[in-house]
């Protein structure tokens, strides 16, 4: 697997159940013939390379999310940990709803998180939609052994006799029809006889089963519609809750893990491949499952129907646009890989539901780019600064690390002229309390520069500060002997006018303004924060004009900047800012 950075995984209730599935030799004696399938297929196989088996199976139906990142380093994080391989499975058993878009970018993206399916020699890259002829066989099975019927009451009668949960339902009158009339007219769904809604095949369980799920739930349905891989060679199409087990078992699957609302499925999933153990059509051991809680996030919807609607009514910019919760959208924020790893490592697995703060991830964000992102300098609300005694024309190099604590990563040359970008909040004419930055009068550094002192300010005719006046003080050059003579309080960033980048920077902030976006009985949309995004010009240190698509700095004193992957020019990148440097959210 290509995971670069391996973050010391915590343990957590599910690594302790593989821990000792490996260590009780729960699935050693499994064959694995090199592709899926079922039991007759494995059994020419050899023992499986693999300790164990686990699966990220998305629905290419939208964009992955950061919950769904959450489940991607659970599952290939254990599979990479214990000796095993996590599939990629595009749970494409749904005719509707799928494009080869949401294909494309879910294999990007979990690529990106640094994750492979690359393992023993093979790729491990599978369409559940390749396994209809088996699911087909399979139902036919379960007709064939007692254990489902075709059934023709109408979807209002079924919804009526499937009972409540404090009251039995009614078995259908078809339940009890013999095998053979059901295999006929299951047969006859396939081949199209029938429109859609007319008859379904439902599993013969227990209608008075207290898990409602174990109700004679529905396993096949008529569907004419045409299916993205299989054209029109099916109408009919499985139930996800009859299609996921198999697909489980065909792949050889030790641990399936998915999220809490799947528990009450458990006891169909387990009765599923049970009966086609029993069948002969798989073998032992069979796949389990387990549930964790998913990713709930504060500031961020995680929902497809929400994330979709965002897009489709241009609220944001597409499915990468940079606020979204989407991983393109965070890539394109500037978010790194390594902090999703450190932030699923951080929030843990387990069973109880509960909000994470959006902080954590952003804490995570902060702490992986400060390791690794590079200083620079840039103005983003500018001003002049004039250094009066010094020579028009003139220019001269200093020297700024490129990193505070790696001094391997060396040193970069920014010019000094007369005329300065600095920050507007830098100078006040009447300076507050505590203020120690320019006001006239007082001395202040200019970082990786000179100790310069103020002398004043122009206005314009509104009272609009536009150019402050200084002189520089020769002997205190950083980095020359005797720089530290004038001692000064303030410490400012500058970049030189004459050799500035002036670039669009785009200050992003949460796209929403609440914590529960859409709590109590709000509109979700109504939640949405006005501002956030603010796009500006700003002044740049020249070497930024360099940075390639996707390079991550720290602005000194504003936070971490990513050049855009999508809009920035060769020679004329466009920054995002990924995150502040310290927390504005905090009530
Ligand atoms: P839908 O709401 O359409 O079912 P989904 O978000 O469940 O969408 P899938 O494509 O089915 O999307 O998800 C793939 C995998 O990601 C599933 O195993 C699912 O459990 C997991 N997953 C999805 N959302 C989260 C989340 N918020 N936290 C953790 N795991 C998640
Ligand atoms: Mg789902």
């Amino acid at each position: 697997m290509s995971d670069k950075t391996p973050i010391a995984p915590a343990a957590n209730f599910i690594r302790n159940i593989v821990e000792r599935d490996l260590e009780q030799g729960t699935y050693a004696q499994r064959l694995w013939a090199g592709s899926p399938g079922d039991a007759s297929h494995q059994a020419t196989g050899t023992p499986d390379p693999a300790k164990i088996r686990t699966r990220f199976p998305p629905e290419p139906n939208g964009y992955l999310h950061i919950g769904h990142a959450k489940s991607i380093c659970l599952n290939f994080g254990i599979a990479r940990d214990f000796g095993g391989v996590c599939h990629m499975r595009f749970d494409d058993t749904n005719p509707e709803k799928e494009e080869q878009e949401y294909v494309d970018s879910i294999t990007d993206a979990v690529q990106w998180l640094g994750f492979g399916w690359e393992a023993f020699g093979q790729s491990h890259l599978y369409y559940a939609s390749n396994y209809f002829d088996f699911m087909y066989r399979a139902a036919e099975s379960l007709i064939e052994s007692g254990h489902a019927y075709v059934d023709q009451q109408t979807a209002e009668e079924m919804r009526q006799n499937r009972g409540t949960l404090t009251e039995a339902g009614k078995n259908s009158p078809w339940r009890d029809r013999p095998a053979a009339e059901s295999l006929a007219l299951f047969r006859e769904m396939r081949n199209g006889k029938h429109p859609d809604g007319a008859m379904i095949l439902r599993a013969k369980i227990d209608m008075a089963s207290p898990n409602i799920n174990l109700r004679d739930p529905a396993i096949y349905r008529i569907k004419h519609a045409t299916h993205h891989n299989t054209g029109d060679k099916w109408c009919i199409y499985p139930m996800y809750t009859f299609a996921h087990p198999l697909e489980d078992a065909l792949e050889g699957v030790t641990h399936s893990l998915c999220t809490l609302e799947f528990e009450d499925q458990r006891p169909f999933y387990d009765w599923v491949l049970l009966r086609l153990a029993e069948a002969g059509l798989l073998a032992h051991p069979l796949p389990k499952q387990y549930e964790f809680s998913r990713l709930n996030l504060s500031y961020v919807v995680l929902s497809k129907r929400k994330l979709i609607e965002l897009v489709e009514n241009q609220h944001v910019n597409g499915w990468d646009d940079p606020r979204l919760p989407t991983l393109a959208g965070a890539r394109r924020r500037g978010y790194a890989p390594e902090g999703f790893r450190l932030f699923a490592d951080r929030i843990g697995v387990s069973k109880s539901d509960s909000w994470i703060e959006y902080t954590i991830l952003e804490d995570c964000m902060r702490e992986v780019l400060n390791s690794s992102a590079e200083r620079r300098i840039a103005v983003l609300d500018p001003i002049k600064l004039v250094i009066d005694n010094y020579p028009e024309g003139q220019s001269e190099d200093c020297h700024a690390p490129n990193h505070p604590q790696k001094p391997e990563l060396g040193h970069r040359v920014v010019p000094l002229s007369r005329e300065l970008w600095i920050e507007r909040e830098d100078f006040m004419e009447e300076p507050s309390k505590g203020y120690f930055r320019l006001f006239p009068g007082n001395q202040v550094r200019l970082r990786y520069g000179y100790v310069v002192k103020c002398l004043g300010c122009e206005k314009d005719a509104a009272g609009n500060v536009t150019t402050v006046h200084c002189e520089y003080l020769p002997d205190t050059k950083s980095g020359t002997p005797g720089a530290d003579s004038v001692k000064v309080k303030g410490n400012i960033h500058w970049v030189s006018a004459a050799h500035a980048y002036s670039a669009e920077v785009r200050l992003y902030d949460r796209l929403f303004k609440e914590a529960h976006p859409g709590a109590g009985d709000r509109n979700y949309l109504d939640d949405i924060n006005p501002d956030s995004v603010k796009t500006i010009t700003a002044q740049l240190e020249p070497a930024l004009k360099d940075a390639k698509p996707e390079d991550s700095f720290q602005f000194e004193r504003h936070g971490y900047f990513v050049a855009d992957r999508k809009d920035s020019q060769p020679g004329q990148p466009i920054f995002n800012r990924t995150v502040t440097l310290r927390d504005n959210w905090q009530k």
